[in-house]
């Protein structure tokens, strides 16, 4: 019997997916001066998908891209390994790199998501994955809050202090990040939401350990001016930022965290960078 090509193989897979989506499907189909691996038609767009297992250069690719754009159609390309030059997502090339796990065909957009061969064709010819040139983080945000012990460096007291995870998602599940300073009122640990997850927790039988002091402007005698702080749940000292960010620190490579949260946090946050991409939002809401 005659081996079937690993190529073939994820053919077979994408034409099946294509099918059962409800695509008009056909293998090896040949147009004027190219050759798709799978075309197929769904409400009257058409779609031209190749596997790419050997090497080609992002320079041939849009080639044979071209030929699909003067044709009226959406060449979507999966790649084993992506071409060297091919850095930044482009509208006039879908290229997704396809890996395989535990017999499974995966499709990455890029490290925001995995998705199964068919759940990505499904969606990608229902124009559920669409082109954005930004990403805009999204209201509802999962937040891991840690929480390391802090004690009083006046009264001695037992106290606890809390961060959160860095960086804001998209509804794409690509990570945001915002510029944190030192001494800067506007943290993610101070945001109101942010507390008030904190504050639910640690009343409940699990959280009630933690002892938390108050977050509030302080003054500080070190640099000479008031600003938003952790503090002691006693006597009420500032808990210098300098010290609170060390004991963060620390707690990356030790094991200083003694309690870690994990919250699905409704957010008034609006951050957006320019990046394009091939958005799929887990709420049906794109980017842009
Ligand atoms: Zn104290
Ligand atoms: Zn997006």
């Amino acid at each position: 019997m005659e081996e079937i090509s690993h190529h073939d193989e994820i053919k077979h897979s994408i034409y099946k997916a294509c099918s059962n989506s409800g695509c008009l499907t056909n293998k090896e189909y040949h147009g004027k001066d190219w050759r798709a691996d799978v075309f197929a038609v769904y409400d009257n767009r058409k779609y031209a998908f190749e596997i790419q297992i050997s090497k080609q250069s992002l320079n041939r690719t849009l080639e044979r891209q071209a030929k699909y754009i003067r044709d009226g159609i959406i060449g979507c390309w999966f790649f084993e390994k992506e071409p060297g030059r091919y850095q930044e997502e482009r509208l006039d090339l879908p290229l997704f790199k396809v890996s395989e796990s535990n017999g499974e065909i995966l499709v990455s957009l890029k490290e925001r998501e995995k998705l199964p061969l068919n759940k990505f064709i499904n969606s990608f010819i229902r124009n559920e994955i669409k082109f954005c040139n930004k990403l805009i983080t999204t209201k509802k945000q999962i937040v891991e809050i840690s929480f390391i012990r802090m004690d009083c460096w006046k009264c001695g007291a037992e106290n606890h202090i809390y961060f959160a995870s860095k960086g804001f998602y998209s509804a794409c599940n690509a990570v945001i990040n915002k510029d944190e300073m030192l001494w800067s009122s506007d943290r993610k640990e101070y945001m109101p939401e942010i507390i008030e997850s904190v504050h639910k927790y640690i009343k409940t039988d699990k959280g009630k350990h933690l002892k938390l002091g108050r977050i509030e402007e302080r003054y500080s005698n070190t640099v000479g001016h008031s600003y938003v702080s952790f503090g002691c749940a006693k006597c009420n000292s500032i808990f210098g930022d300098f010290y609170v960010h060390e004991a963060i620190m620390e707690s990356y490579y030790g094991d200083g965290i003694i309690d870690k949260i994990r919250c699905e946090i409704e957010m008034n946050i609006d951050l957006n960078i320019n990046l394009p991409h091939w958005c799929h939002p887990n709420n049906g809401f794109f980017c842009e």
